[in-house]
């Protein structure tokens, strides 16, 4: 199973793909939003790491849920509470385990796309970042059934990123997006971007 250590790398790896990606998120949000997505998300992961030197966590739920806190008070905005939820709901899944298996690693994903939609009440179409938890969710669950935690990982990373792309021509229904009415089409959604860069840096450090 996965431990604490690899919660850490997820996480640094998380920070460093906001920091990577900033002009791109921002240039997302700046088409279909008020250009702040990659400086939030820059920002909060910032706070993570920082809250990760000061009081290093013991197991991957604490982690979590250090993260959840982190996220909360630093990224603002629609996407601050939603990944706040994910990353609280995820970590209480997770409890005390000192080791994450993959049955567990896919029910934490579940519950991570579970409270972004009891948070912001988005459907899948509305194109929003549960256009990428829920595919994630999705395929960690198949891949779950007979794999290992790095199989659900990558199952996981790689249903988000199609999802992301996949909101490309969707008109959003909710969120600051959806003000542009039709003319949200034809860009992809910040949040379901920046979504995918986190599951894929979670499969990156389990690799
Ligand atoms: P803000 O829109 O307040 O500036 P951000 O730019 O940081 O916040 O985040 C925008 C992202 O939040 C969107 O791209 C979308 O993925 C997500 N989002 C906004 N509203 C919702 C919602 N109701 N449900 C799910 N996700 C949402
Ligand atoms: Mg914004
Ligand atoms: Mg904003």
């Amino acid at each position: 199973g996965l431990d604490v250590t690899w919660a850490v790398k997820w996480l640094t790896l998380s920070a460093q793909a906001m920091a990577e990606h900033r002009v791109e998120l921002i240039e997302l949000d700046r088409a279909i939003g008020d250009s702040d997505h990659g400086e939030n998300m820059d920002r909060g992961f910032q706070a993570v790491l920082d809250k990760l030197a000061e009081s290093p966590p013991e197991t991957p739920g604490a982690a979590l849920k250090l993260t959840a806190m982190a996220l909360m008070s630093k990224v603002g905005g629609a996407a601050g509470p939603l990944y706040g939820t994910a990353f609280l709901r995820a970590a209480t899944t997770l409890g005390d385990a000192a080791y994450v298996d993959a049955p567990a690693l896919a029910a934490a994903l579940a519950a991570a796309r579970d409270g972004i939609v009891a948070r912001g009440k988005a459907e899948s179409g509305d194109k929003t970042m549960v256009d990428a938890w829920t595919p994630a969710a999705d395929a960690a669950a198949a891949a779950a059934a007979d794999g290992d935690t790095l199989a659900v990982l990558i199952a996981a990373a790689e249903a988000a990123e199609a999802g992301a792309v996949a909101t490309d021509p969707l008109v959003a229904r909710k969120g600051r997006a959806s003000y542009l009415g039709e003319r949200s089409a034809g860009h992809r959604d910040p949040g379901a971007a920046s979504s995918a860069l986190i599951l894929r840096a979670a499969a990156g450090a389990a690799a």
